[in-house]
């Protein structure tokens, strides 16, 4: 970006005045508590005026399954959400469904209706209930053809209604399932469900089998499946934004030249927060709590520009919902701050890229929380045997999570030396490692460990030692109550790494639960059982298990000889969502139907070369329109400037020299953006074009990239057109 053009944006940066935006405040404009207008925007029936108290038990015996939904019910709930809804401005509804492409869809209809020629508001059962979006549009990896794309909406009672609010108004939004007219599932959501019902059933099992007494009234409440996200972010400058094409087509910088300060000094990771960007975390979170979402840490990131947010854990199937609502309030919020907020895991080389910390456990009222080491996890068996289940599954179906994971954007951080490697493996912390190896080699265990961490400084309080010291650079890792998936993209919706784990776990949790059941009835002792399933599963799935620096290229070497799957690329992973054999396991429990598998093959294997195919469109378009013409002009000014010191007989060496290595990378980057371009009208959408552009286009792409950088920082300031690192990193 030439001088001129970053100083007026540098001046309008400043001119900027922190936003301030509608804190929620009582009548005499007094500050609300959070506690006061918290899950304002949310639909809560219990709340309801019109509902009566018998109305009410209805729809919690509903919720909880012991009832069926009647026409009549749906009808008076249909009545009290319109009322609700139109009594808050509400003036749309929408079906809101999260289609295979990974982000939501919505379509809206107005409450408006007119009876007896007069205007009413309404809205009916069915239109609560079914909604009929025109989907043809949405990717179905031809299992419909346009032609009779008919895809239903159906609503997720599981899921809390809310109110969509803008500037201007507001919406209510349905959380729905979308299904095509033979059943099958369209969306991400649907087997995200099915896998949740499908492991607290497991695992409820598990529980009950495994107690001590045999008694109804000590058998267990239904486990839940818990999740909370941590979502990385970027932020940036919106006027600089839509000066990089590359970052409206595609989220992220195709090239850019390292700034010679970064992240190296760790000066920015929880550093104080800027004032512009705290305004802009306060309004998300003023959003998010009207939501009902429990927005819980806000901080600084590692990388300038990139800050993170965590909400309270929540049951699975709320948890993806809200994140899909926290990537969307970051968005539209950022906007108002004269911000972009960008989500792509890799928006920019060199420093380190976005992901989301999926933290996943399992729990149900009575037991608590499986995932609970207690203070003696050594005696904890249904702990362990939990644990063991989990690597057993992470052993078995590492590369399906690996493929739930795998994306266009993703295979920029994954194995990048910053992030999680593809290959998947477990952290357990040296405690449970330590168990789980004597247990496995059928030898006791003693608890010698100084629990209490020595921090050398009497008037620090003692820290209870937690049982894993947060290994980063694990894919999985046990943190201390509960496993955290890191290996997941910032962008990504977590429903689909949700759907494969739950249904990893599940099925061991079954063949487990068989185990127990045969035993139990041959008398062995529980204490005995639990004690053969962990050593026999942990000694089976202990190469899953990992405690070192997972960034390392000795780990690369170690997984190889392990026989660990190591799919670098998206085309490499999502060959497996093809491979029949290996996704048994979820077919086998109805998680997916092998045509929807099928589906979801095809929509992402095309998703993965359309994203490509924009890229390398919008770099080469980028390197015509800006970066050659910046260059030759450089060129011709240097040739000139050689011409003019001849002629007063000065001899123009550094000239010279420069001018014949801009000329050289001229001349590469145009030979390779041609190269580049050559195959492009060629590709389509298959495999094949997948496993191209992975394996031959994307290194050229950057390498090209790299030519580029060149110029960029040889090409005389005044002529570079586009804006560098320094401005969108640091000019905020
Ligand atoms: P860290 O950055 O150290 O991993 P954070 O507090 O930023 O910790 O994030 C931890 C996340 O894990 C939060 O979203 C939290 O609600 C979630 N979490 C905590 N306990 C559980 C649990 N039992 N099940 C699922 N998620 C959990
Ligand atoms: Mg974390």
């Amino acid at each position: 970006m030439t001088k001129a053009v970053r100083a007026q944006a540098v001046v309008n940066t400043f001119k900027i005045p922190t936003r301030k935006f509608d804190v929620p405040s009582d009548i005499n404009g007094h500050p609300l508590r959070v506690s006061e207008y918290y899950g304002e925007n949310v639909f809560d029936y219990h709340k309801s005026e019109i509902l009566t108290k018998q109305d009410k038990q209805d729809i919690a015996d509903i919720l909880v399954k012991k009832k069926e939904l009647s026409k009549e019910m749906a009808d008076k709930f249909a009545n009290a959400v319109l009322n609700w809804a139109t009594g808050k401005g509400a003036t749309h509804f929408t079906h809101w469904f999260q289609p295979l492409t990974g982000s939501t869809a919505e379509k809206h209809d107005a409450f408006l209706s007119i009876e007896g020629g007069k205007p009413v508001e309404k809205l009916s059962a069915t239109q609560l209930i079914q909604g009929e979006p025109d989907a043809s549009s949405f990717p179905n990896g031809g299992s419909r053809s346009t032609f009779e794309a008919r895809g239903y909406t159906s609503w997720d009672l599981s899921s809390p209604i809310f109110l969509n609010t803008h500037e201007n108004g507001k919406t209510l939004t349905i959380p729905t399932a979308f299904v095509s007219y033979n059943g099958e599932a369209l969306d991400i959501k649907t087997p995200v469900l099915r896998s949740i019902t499908q492991l607290s059933l497991a695992a409820t099992k598990f529980l009950d089998l495994t107690n001590d007494s045999n008694r109804e009234a000590d058998m267990h409440d239904k486990v839940k499946v818990t999740c909370g996200c941590e979502q990385e972010y970027f932020l940036i400058d919106k006027g600089l934004y839509f000066e990089r094409p590359d970052l409206v087509m595609g989220g992220r910088t195709l090239f850019g030249a390292s700034t010679s300060r970064n992240q190296q000094l760790d000066d920015h990771y929880f550093g104080t927060i800027p004032e512009r960007v705290l305004a802009f975390m306060s309004e998300v979170e003023v959003e998010l709590y009207r939501l009902g979402i429990p927005a819980k840490t806000r901080h600084n990131e590692v990388a300038p520009g990139q800050f993170e947010l965590a909400p309270i854990f929540d049951d699975a199937n709320v948890a993806v919902d809200q994140n899909q609502m926290v990537m969307s309030v970051l968005k539209s919020v950022a906007i108002k701050h004269e911000f972009i907020c960008l989500l792509h895991e890799k928006p920019f080389a060199g420093i380190n890229g976005s992901g989301k910390h999926m933290n996943w456990s399992l729990g149900c009222s009575k037991h608590g929380n499986m995932l609970e080491p207690t203070a003696t996890p050594h005696k904890n068996l249904k702990f362990l045997a939990t644990v063991a289940v989990i690597c057993e599954a992470l052993f078995r179906h590492g590369a399906s999570l690996r493929t739930a994971i795998a994306s266009h954007s993703n295979d920029h951080r994954l194995g990048a030396n910053e992030a999680p490697p593809s290959i998947i493996s477990a952290f357990l912390g040296d405690t449970l490692t330590k168990i789980l190896d004597a247990y496995g080699a059928g030898e006791s265990y003693t608890d010698d460990n100084d629990k209490f961490m020595d921090l050398g400084a009497d008037q620090l309080a003692r820290l209870v030692k937690d049982n894993t010291d947060r290994n980063r650079t694990s894919p999985f890792a046990f943190t201390g109550n509960k496993f955290e998936f890191r290996a997941v993209g910032s962008s990504q919706n977590v429903g689909i790494p949700m759907t494969v784990l739950n249904g990893a776990v599940a099925s061991v949790f079954n063949e487990v639960n068989i185990r127990v059941e045969k035993e139990k009835g041959e008398g062995k002792a529980m204490d005995d059982i639990l004690m053969g399933v962990i050593k026999d599963l942990y000694n089976n799935s202990k190469a899953v298990v990992f405690n070192g620096d997972g960034y390392s290229q000795e780990w690369q070497d170690e997984a190889a000889k392990r026989g660990l799957p190591n799919l670098r690329t998206s085309a490499d992973a999502l060959k497996v969502i093809a491979n029949t054999k290996a996704n048994t396991f979820l077919t086998d429990l109805g998680i997916y139907s092998e045509s929807e598998l099928i589906t979801r093959y095809n929509v992402r294997v095309e998703q993965y070369c359309l994203h490509r195919i924009i890229e390398f469109r919008t770099l080469l378009s980028m390197i015509h329109k800006d970066i050659l013409p910046a260059a030759i002009e450089f060129k011709g000014r240097l040739a000139k400037s050689i011409d003019d010191q001849q002629d007063v007989k000065i001899d123009p060496r550094v000239d010279k020299e420069l001018l014949s290595q801009i000329n050289d990378h001229v001349n590469n980057l145009y030979d390779k953006a041609k190269k580049l371009n050559a195959p492009l009208d060629g590709l389509g959408h298959e495999i094949e074009d997948a496993e191209k552009i992975a394996n031959e286009l994307l290194p050229l792409s950057e390498e090209i990239a790299i030519e580029i950088a060149y110029l960029e920082e040889n090409v005389s300031e005044e002529l570079w057109p586009l804006p560098t690192y320094y401005d969108l990193l640091f000019v905020r």
